[in-house]
């Protein structure tokens, strides 16, 4: 039996959706490295906006306005507590980390030259991936790769000897969302700033697990989507050090991101609002500090340690299953298991899991550069949370017994 402190069940209560049916079965949810789902304390936050104080912000004088702009900037300063920023203007609103990626790779377009160098991890996201190919094709700027071993680890010195004066920027997730890794960030960016090239770091799926200090890993940007800590989707944000966020134009033109506007020229804004054109999405923006208040009440220490017992029980009742193979098995890593059986499509195991009952994810998890590298069409992969139970766990592995009986 397995002894643990943490009141699953007491916190299960807190997620209304967690009490539905699939297929005439439990839902059981094991993708939530894809989105988490949401308490009633934030379902509440999102109601009461609409219910009692809907209004646009920064630039109503009137009650409802003035609330929701309060509001609005105590979630901003939330979330700069949360990450240790040094400044709550350097956490900008965004609609989540693809936005928040677009934004830099969009700001160093005029800076970049046809000789510089740009660094990926080979375990990146789409999103981290794609930005900087645009930004290598407007400039010239050649894209290099951080090799991984089969194990899903970053070869750090194969990264060491990539580095040199013509690296400009170095892009690498916190944890991959593919194969659970958590990356030594704090190295990467410790190694990348000798040579003086700016770092972002992709934490979209750090989030969920880890509290970052932002100040403390010295990361020059960080980047983290509310959907996928409790909060609503299309909301986020960009951490960037004021340096440079000061050096980086403007991504979009538009309302409430400039100082004066005439038909000769524009000014911008101050910071953080130069880069927060349009009405942005203000339920959402309070609600994502809703979350993360949500978690920081259960903590982080407490939701680590919990998720690292799901992970063990886990991984050691599949790969019970004859034929089943992990891939991923970082010595560092969250709750993600990403996995095959046999030569059974990954889409085939997870139709038969669905209709158990069993939400996963299969396919190239928008990391289609990972598929590649273990030459795989696909993996199921089954991301834990920490309202997750060792029952569930239970289920699963019944679920892809089940599954691989009948399609083998
Ligand atoms: C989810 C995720 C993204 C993309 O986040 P969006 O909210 O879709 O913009 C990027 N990187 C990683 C590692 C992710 O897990």
């Amino acid at each position: 039996m397995i002894v643990t402190a943490f009141d699953v069940l007491k916190i299960r209560e807190d997620f209304p959706i967690l009490k539905r049916e699939v297929n005439g079965k439990p839902l059981v949810y094991l993708d939530n490295a894809a989105t988490s789902q949401t308490p009633k304390q934030v379902i509440d936050v999102i109601v009461d906006y609409y219910s009692n104080y809907n209004a646009n912000i920064h630039r109503g004088v009137h009650a409802l306005s003035q609330e929701a702009t309060d509001k609005y900037e105590q979630s901003r300063i939330k979330i700069q507590k949360h990450f240790n920023a040094a400044k709550s203007h350097e956490i900008i609103f965004t609609s989540g980390t693809t936005h928040s990626i677009n934004i830099v790779a969009n700001g160093f377009s005029s800076l970049l030259k046809k000789e510089d160098e740009i660094i990926v991890s080979a375990m990146e996201h789409h999103s981290n991936i794609v930005p900087w190919q645009m930004l290598c094709e407007r400039t010239g700027a050649k894209l290099k790769v951080i090799p991984m071993s089969l194990d899903g680890e970053l070869l750090i010195d194969e990264y060491y000897k990539l580095l040199s004066d013509k690296t400009k920027l170095v892009f690498c997730n916190h944890v991959s969302n593919a194969l659970g890794t958590i990356n030594p960030v704090k190295e990467i960016i410790a190694n990348a700033h000798k040579f003086g090239a700016a770092v972002l770091i992709d934490g979209a799926q750090a989030a969920p697990h880890i509290k970052a200090d932002v100040q403390a890993l010295d990361a020059d940007f960080y980047t983290v989507s509310a959907h996928k800590i409790c909060g609503p989707t299309g909301v986020g944000i960009l951490y960037g050090k004021e340096a440079w966020l000061n050096k980086l134009p403007p991504y979009q033109g538009g309302g409430e991101m400039i100082a004066q506007v005439t038909f000769d020229k524009t000014t911008y804004a101050d910071l953080p609002h130069k880069f927060e054109a349009g009405t942005p999405n203000i339920c959402g923006g309070i609600a994502m500090g809703a979350g993360l208040d949500y978690m920081n009440t259960i903590g982080f220490d407490a939701i680590a340690a919990y998720e690292l017992e799901l992970l063990e029980y886990a991984t050691k009742k599949l790969l019970a299953i004859e034929g089943l193979k992990i891939y991923g098995t970082a010595k560092n890593k969250t709750a993600v298991i990403s996995f095959n059986v046999g030569a059974i499509h990954p889409y085939d195991i997870g139709s038969i899991l669905d209709k158990l009952g069993v939400a996963v994810r299969t396919g190239h998890h928008c990391a289609q550069p990972i598929m590649d590298f273990f030459k795989i069409p696909g993996t199921v992969r089954a991301s834990f949370s920490f309202y997750n139970t060792m029952e569930e766990v239970d289920v699963l592995v019944e679920a892809v017994k089940k599954a691989k009986s009948m399609l083998s």
